[in-house]
């Protein structure tokens, strides 16, 4: 979406709110298409006094394996985003980061915030913040589906710990 602000930056106190979807489905990362669902971004720009000042936030839902377990998992954040923008060319002196140069008000809405989505994806996506992941003997889910490997060059004690669980758990211990 291409926002036209000529008419709000001549005029003080004009206020355009901001609402609508952007589609990202199709961007790819990782291997993946994590923003399947449409980003809502709200938001406005306001013009107080000549400084014109936009303000958003941008809903984003990502879909993707969990790090450590595989899982399917969409952890919702927002993402916000404020700009002051300018119709003048700054020079390379004053150029702040927030500062947008709009020379011809025209103003790129979708450009500007699949930029700032992008520069905040998560590093790192967990199903939860305490996901166990899978065992690194039997392979299967810890979170869901407990068992009692020890891994390779686990720690000693712990064997013993491991023998003396097994016995009071039983016949049903399953050993990986
Ligand atoms: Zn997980
Ligand atoms: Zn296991």
């Amino acid at each position: 979406m291409i926002l036209d602000l000529k008419s709000l930056f001549a005029q003080d106190r004009a206020v355009l709110p901001i609402v609508y979807e952007l589609d990202l489905r199709a961007f790819e990362w990782m291997g993946e298409t994590p923003l399947r669902e449409p980003i809502r971004v709200v938001g406005s720009v306001e013009n107080r006094a000549s400084v014109v000042t936009l303000t958003l936030r941008c809903a984003v839902a990502y879909t993707a394996a969990c790090d450590r377990c595989g899982a399917e998992t969409t952890n919702r954040y927002e993402v916000p985003l404020t700009r002051t923008l300018t119709m003048q060319r700054a020079g390379a002196e004053d150029a702040a980061d927030d500062l947008l140069e709009l020379p011809d008000a025209q103003l790129d809405l979708d450009a500007l915030c699949t930029e700032e989505i992008v520069l905040n994806l998560p590093r790192k996506h967990l199903c939860r913040e305490d996901c166990r992941g899978l065992c690194p003997v039997c392979g299967r889910n810890r979170n869901t589906d407990p068992c009692h490997c020890v891994p390779d060059g686990g720690d000693e004690r712990f064997a013993v710990l491991r023998v003396l669980r097994d016995a009071a758990d039983g016949n049903e211990t399953g050993n990986c």
